[in-house]
């Protein structure tokens, strides 16, 4: 009887799931659930069971699901005009380039360039680093050829980009990777042992989200823009993660970096268009904005009037709403509350993306971290583990301090369900592996 009610209970994921088996290419691994619908901060299985989802689709829905102006907004933009190519511009694509050109109070002469994707902005940016290779050589006059990056980093799955993130298993199957590229240690002291004149440019996220929501030393932002300057590189700053809120600011380099010290280019992606598919870079002065020239780069859909009525929509609600202080004050009182929880070890924790460490019970034979994800998923939260270890949050920056709490209350227990899970004799691995954007 409760076998049974079970398998029908479970039948309509089980079933599609199997049909997703079927015909999807295996990258994503299985995917936990199929998910049907959401309002706010919950979204539904296909079985009709809630969950409070507390990754937002890694970071990217900001206003939630189905938020009632975004929908009006992005609706109303599908309805009068979709896409019509680069050949052409939109009042939606203008105004939101100058948005966010003003809310990183980037000086005259900025410029934004389009993408769909994070991996997309930053391959833009790649690029303009090479330009700015060839354009400004080392004092031996040759062409910079070299690009730093960080050990740890991630900037996205594309050859440019993915020759830029450090994660050995992501890059090692696809090798040759565009080449130049040298990841170093996060600490002022490598910068000034690798920054010369054979470098045309430094990336680096603000905090590093996919390597666990790790933070780079205080006042590494500063010593970076002080030392690319210095010895005439670019500073390239990945917020496709940190940026549009996330942090509990537009662009979390802002920490560390405004005024005359802005990077001189900053990608953006997934909060951006609230959960349409949008990305951007954004040039910071006339000098960089020149390296990208008419012709030298492109794309069909960047910047299409829905994704930017989206990106114009998302910023006008985070502005009208005060999502910036909410995404603190309810950051905070998750930051707060894990801290308070026992099992949980180190916690970083920046506005609304937050990272935390697992304390691993002792005699564990599978991963712990996706078995808190799986356990965390029954008792109806959604959640992301990093690693075996390491668990983030990136919620919706509508999450009320009520939500926050209904999962700060049910942690412990979660925490006790995957340790019996990973510590029993007969532990299975956990059915999917952990997720990385
Ligand atoms: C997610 C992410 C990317 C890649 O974005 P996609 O939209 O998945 O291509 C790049 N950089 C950072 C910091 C990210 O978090």
């Amino acid at each position: 009887m409760t076998a049974q009610h079970t398998a029908s209970r479970y039948s309509a994921q089980t079933a599609l799931l199997g049909e997703y088996a079927d015909s999807l290419l295996g990258v994503f691994g299985s995917p936990s659930l199929v998910l049907t619908h959401g309002k706010g901060a919950v979204v539904t299985d296909a079985d009709g069971r809630d969950y409070l989802d507390l990754l937002a689709g890694i970071a990217v829905n900001a206003l939630g699901h189905a938020h009632p102006r975004w929908v009006e907004i992005v609706s109303r933009q599908l309805a009068t005009l979709g896409h019509v190519s680069n050949f052409f511009t939109s009042p939606q694509q203008i105004a939101l380039a100058g948005k966010l050109l003003s809310l990183a109070g980037a000086p005259a002469g900025s410029h934004v360039f389009f993408a769909n994707s994070g991996t997309e902005a930053n391959e833009a940016a790649f690029k303009l680093a090479r330009r700015h290779g060839h354009e400004h050589p080392g004092p031996d006059g040759r062409p910079r050829g070299t690009v730093l990056a960080l050990e740890s980093a991630f900037h996205g799955r594309t050859m440019g980009a993915l020759a830029l993130t450090a994660k050995e298993a992501y890059r090692a199957p696809f090798e040759p990777l565009p080449g130049g590229v040298r990841h170093i240690p996060a600490t002022v002291e490598a910068l000034e042992e690798h920054l010369d004149g054979t470098v045309a440019a430094l990336i680096v996220e603000p905090v590093q989200g996919e390597a666990g929501v790790r933070e780079l030393p205080e006042g590494y932002l500063r010593a970076a823009r002080e030392l690319t300057r210095r010895h005439g590189a670019l500073l390239v700053v990945d917020e496709v993660q940190t940026g549009m809120g996330r942090t509990g600011r537009w662009f979390a380099s802002s920490a560390e970096l405004t005024g005359d010290d802005l990077p001189d280019a900053i990608t953006l992606a997934k909060g951006l268009g609230g959960g349409f598919p949008i990305g951007a870079m954004l040039t910071v002065g006339p000098e960089v904005s020149a390296l990208l020239g008419a012709g030298q780069h492109g794309t069909t859909f960047g910047g299409n009037p829905p994704a930017t009525a989206a990106g114009l929509a998302t910023v006008t609600v985070i502005e009208e709403d005060g999502l910036l202080e909410h995404a603190r004050t309810v950051g905070a009182v998750l930051g707060e509350g894990l801290r308070a929880v026992p099992g949980i070890g180190d916690v970083r924790q920046h506005g609304l993306l937050i990272g935390a460490d697992l304390e691993v019970p002792e005699g564990a034979t599978a991963p712990f971290g996706p078995a808190v994800v799986e356990a965390a998923r029954d008792a109806g939260f959604i959640v992301n583990a990093t690693g075996p270890g390491t668990l983030r949050l990136a919620p919706p920056l509508i999450l009320t301090s009520e939500q926050a709490r209904t999962f700060l209350d049910a942690l412990p227990e979660i925490l006790r369900t995957a340790a019996a899970a990973v510590t029993a004799p007969a532990a299975t691995s956990p059915d999917s592996p952990p997720k990385e954007a």
